[in-house]
């Protein structure tokens, strides 16, 4: 439907052929895109740095969002106004970055990401001097691309065909250098340029167009998929930090099942990320990995808050249960072999795409409170409901048990006991077979080895 509306609209507009350095230009009566879908902040940039005698678009993924009927997540402004102009005219703006400079301009709690035209870098060019061979890694990627540019150079350099339109909320039109409306019209992500020199360029531009092509229900250009194959072991020299960014993007996307597969598709999961990798294709914990992006992709179409901390504690919890459990056949006491699971698990992560520290205290927990859904005597069921964290870890136990991971007798007797009186609640209890409170070790008395760790780290999983 949306395919044929756009036709209908931009089919028409297309008078004369794209060309790098001429747009076509679809005017207001072209196209639906209306200045009121654009935020107030972008909006008003526009008109500012317009009215200030420089030119002013909203580009890239907005556009391209609006012209498929889609909400877009942000509004970024691209202009030919210097950072310091863009600066001196917004009172609440600030310049961020060093290696490219953009200005922030803050409107309310809008923030609209304003950058100055830049062109391509290329080594092709006769011109280029030393210096500006250093600035690519032996690989091709580009390690630094600060050169202002034109209009028509800012849509080049941008990764596939519909992220170069740009938008002029005060005279209602559409700018495409790049046949992105067109590509758009026919469903296609095609990459600017010679898609093997961009990729090589930019590595993270193979994650994009899986990503992108999932969340926009794209094909990939058979010419711009082709080089993937080939070129998916440069990802290995992407830094760890923006790896990192460009997988939970593509997790908390809302189209994170579909983008696990066009990764597939792509064959970039293997080897590379690992984390998907493994935890999707284990036999026992891969169902409940797959049910938690599923889970995760509902929630947010349903506006609800989702944690990054519980995908990654979902997407790691077949290696932790698979150490959990191997220890425990060695011998050593439950909960330590959890403990000593979690850090092996982490340890390991850490050597191919490394989890920023600022999760693990979270997914620790999540994982540190699994087998305490399994004592349903005592006390200690009123404890863990009474646990800061037990909203998430029971959805994490319930969803474990959905896929087959954990009893589901287990998981509807705890959904029952959360909102059952306090009567049903003490008739609900079972005989208390879980682990017995430790005895207090006598002062300089021995320690048994089968403690396992020290006391404040067993206790989550122990009777606290
Ligand atoms: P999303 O909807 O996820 O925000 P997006 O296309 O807007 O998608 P951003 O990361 O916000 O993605 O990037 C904004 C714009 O910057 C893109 O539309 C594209 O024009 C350009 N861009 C982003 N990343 C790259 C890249 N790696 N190479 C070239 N251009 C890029
Ligand atoms: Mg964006």
């Amino acid at each position: 439907m949306i395919k044929s509306f756009i036709s209908r609209v931009f089919g028409r507009g297309a008078k004369q052929a794209a060309h790098p350095s001429k747009p076509v230009v679809y005017g207001p009566d072209k196209h639906h895109i209306r200045k009121d879908h654009i935020s107030r902040g972008a909006r008003k940039t526009c008109e500012e740095l317009q009215r200030a005698g420089h030119t002013a678009y909203v580009v890239g993924g907005a556009v391209r969002d609006l012209i498929l009927g889609r909400r877009p997540k942000d509004f970024d402004v691209a202009t030919s106004a210097h950072p310091d102009d863009v600066r001196s005219l917004f009172r609440r703006s600030r310049i961020i970055g060093r290696r490219f400079q953009i200005v922030h301009v803050m409107f309310g709690a809008e923030t609209v990401e304003v950058s100055t035209y830049r062109a391509h870098f290329t080594t092709k060019d006769p011109e280029a001097d030393d210096d500006e061979k250093d600035r690519q890694d032996v690989h091709g990627r580009v390690l630094s691309d600060n050169v202002f540019g034109t209009q028509a150079e800012d849509a080049v350099r941008r990764d596939f065909t519909v992220n170069a339109l740009f938008y002029d909320p005060v005279k209602e039109e559409v700018w495409d250098y790049q046949h992105g409306v067109k590509d758009l019209v026919a469903r296609k992500l095609v990459m600017i340029g010679d898609p093997a020199t961009r990729y090589r360029e930019d590595p993270v531009r193979m994650l994009r167009a899986a990503r992108l092509s999932a969340k926009l229900g794209l094909t990939i250009d058979p010419k711009t998929a082709a080089p993937i194959r080939e070129l998916r072991h440069l990802l290995e020299n992407v830094p760890q930090a923006r790896l990192f960014e460009e997988i939970l993007k593509m997790l908390l996307s809302g189209n994170a099942v579909a983008c696990v597969q066009r990764l597939r598709d792509l064959e970039l999961h293997h080897g590379l990320l690992p984390l998907l990798d493994d935890s999707l294709e284990d036999a026992a914990t891969g169902p409940f990995a797959m049910a938690a992006l599923k889970a995760t992709d509902d929630r947010l179409r349903e506006d609800k808050p989702v944690s990054p901390a519980f995908l990654l504690a979902a997407l790691l919890w077949g290696r932790v249960e698979r150490r959990w459990h191997e220890l425990e056949e060695k011998g050593q006491p439950s909960t330590p072999s959890l403990h000593s699971a979690m850090h092996d698990a982490l340890d390991a992560q850490r050597e191919s795409l490394a989890i920023p520290r600022r999760f693990d205290a979270t997914m620790k927990e999540l994982w540190l409170l699994q087998p305490r859904f399994l004592q349903r005597g005592g006390t200690r069921p009123f404890r863990l409901l009474e646990h800061p964290r037990f909203r998430a870890a029971y959805d994490f136990f319930e969803l474990r048990a959905q896929a087959g991971n954990a009893p589901l007798e287990i998981a509807h007797w705890w959904e029952k006991f959360q909102d059952a009186s306090g009567e049903e609640r003490s008739r609900m209890l079972q005989a208390d077979d879980g682990p017995k409170k430790k005895k207090r070790r006598r002062r300089g008395g021995k320690r048994r080895p089968e403690d396992g760790g020290s006391p404040e780290e067993v206790a989550p999983g122990a009777d606290e």
